[in-house]
């Protein structure tokens, strides 16, 4: 056994720090980045933050809306094929680029992988998404996926810890490694397993391993206000992934609750009932909570697996987020997001988000803000 000393961060424990500077304003930072992957050798543009592949969050209407802004999503990976192949097809879909097609280590992914690409041709972005990419058999894996499609940009994870960000990059012949183990919002791997690393630490260290080999990170996990997502791209984070930042929206699939009236008046809270029939049966009928869910907690496994087998326990939470709108209204979680990042480029001197590692210098703290009425906040 052996114990690390040094210290290692997550995104609560820092600040970036401001800095003097002649850069333009805020309203002129450029958040678009430009990258060429290492083993696919395509060149990407656009900006880096893409909705997690969950079943309630990687749907294709947060796809269509986050491509208004430039941003991807990493389609979740129960579509039919047929929805699937429609999606894909590049000629029909100008978004299919900004889109990953999510798979894991089970052959029926890989086949339906395969079936699509032979409609629609190589599909352009793939992620290949497991809870432990720690395995000799992922890494096979990810080599295999490559070896037919030499010329897609795979993400693949997920790990937390430099050698096997190297490992993945060289000998799975990914283009984008994704780190994160333990730290998403309906994750209970730490608790659980008690194994992980504290998020923004593993950040740093895995883009210094990646950078130097040319590939590229995607942090996933752990961001839970706009902050964080600049915090991630400052520590060298080539792309943040977000799940529970993107939950509770209009684009968002899945188990709606809703508050139904004939009049206005007296209202009625119901759970599994299609919106149509609702809407056919009362006058009024707000959303109110969405159930959201980790990928490895019971309900998933339930609905996608069969249930939990003999041997493994859930690693995630189920929770109900509250309704929160469209992600693209006015002051909504896409506009906070990208203001919150071009405003970090403008507080330390970046004029693009390219700029921002270098121009941050974290200062560790106990306390990041004041959440003295946070309770109170009404807007
Ligand atoms: P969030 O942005 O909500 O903090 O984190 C999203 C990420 O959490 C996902 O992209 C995925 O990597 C991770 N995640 C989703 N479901 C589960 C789960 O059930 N267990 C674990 N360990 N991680 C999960």
């Amino acid at each position: 056994m052996r114990i690390e000393d040094d210290i290692k961060i997550d995104f609560k424990d820092v600040l970036i720090r401001p800095k003097r500077s002649e850069a333009a304003s805020r309203s002129n930072v450029v958040i678009e980045k430009e990258y060429t992957f290492l083993n696919s050798q395509n060149t990407w543009k656009g900006v880096p933050i893409i909705a997690a592949n969950m079943d309630t969050t990687g749907t294709i209407a947060m796809s269509n809306a986050l491509a208004q802004h430039g941003c991807s999503t990493c389609l979740h990976k129960h579509y039919p094929i047929e929805t699937l192949v429609d999606f894909f097809n590049r000629e029909k879909n100008p978004q299919a680029d900004r889109s990953f097609f999510t798979i894991g280590l089970k052959s029926d992914d890989f086949e339906k992988l395969q079936m699509v690409a032979s409609k629609v041709g190589e599909v352009q972005n793939i992620c290949i998404d497991v809870a432990n990419g720690y395995t000799q058999y992922f890494v096979d894996h990810c080599k295999k996926v490559r070896e037919k499609f030499p010329k897609s940009n795979i993400m693949v994870g997920n790990v937390c810890t430099p050698e096997m960000v190297q490992e993945l990059l060289i000998s799975g012949s990914a283009d984008i490694v994704k780190i994160g183990i333990g730290p998403g919002s309906v994750c209970t791997t730490r608790i659980v397993a008690g194994v992980g690393f504290p998020q923004l630490s593993a950040v740093i260290e895995c883009a210094d391993a990646a950078h130097g080999l040319r590939g590229h990170v995607c942090a996933d996990g752990g961001c839970t206000q706009p902050g964080d997502v600049s915090k991630a791209f400052g520590g060298g984070a080539d792309f943040v992934m977000l799940g529970g930042m993107f939950s509770g929206h209009d684009e968002c699939e899945g188990d709606w609750e809703y508050e139904v009236s004939h009049d206005g008046d007296s209202w009625k809270t119901v759970q599994q009932v299609a919106e149509e029939e609702l809407r056919s049966q009362y006058k009024y009928v707000n959303r109110k909570t969405l159930l959201f869910y980790g990928m490895s907690s019971k309900p998933a496994n339930e609905k996608y697996s069969g249930g939990l087998s003999g041997y493994k326990a859930p690693e995630g939470r189920v929770v109900r987020v509250p309704y929160r709108g469209s992600v693209l209204q006015e002051g909504g979680v896409v506009q906070r997001i990208l203001g919150g990042i071009k405003s970090a480029c403008a507080y330390v001197g970046a004029n693009s988000l390219k700029d921002l590692p270098k121009c941050t210098t974290f200062v560790r703290c106990q306390r990041t803000h004041n959440d003295v009425f946070e309770r109170f906040d009404i807007g």
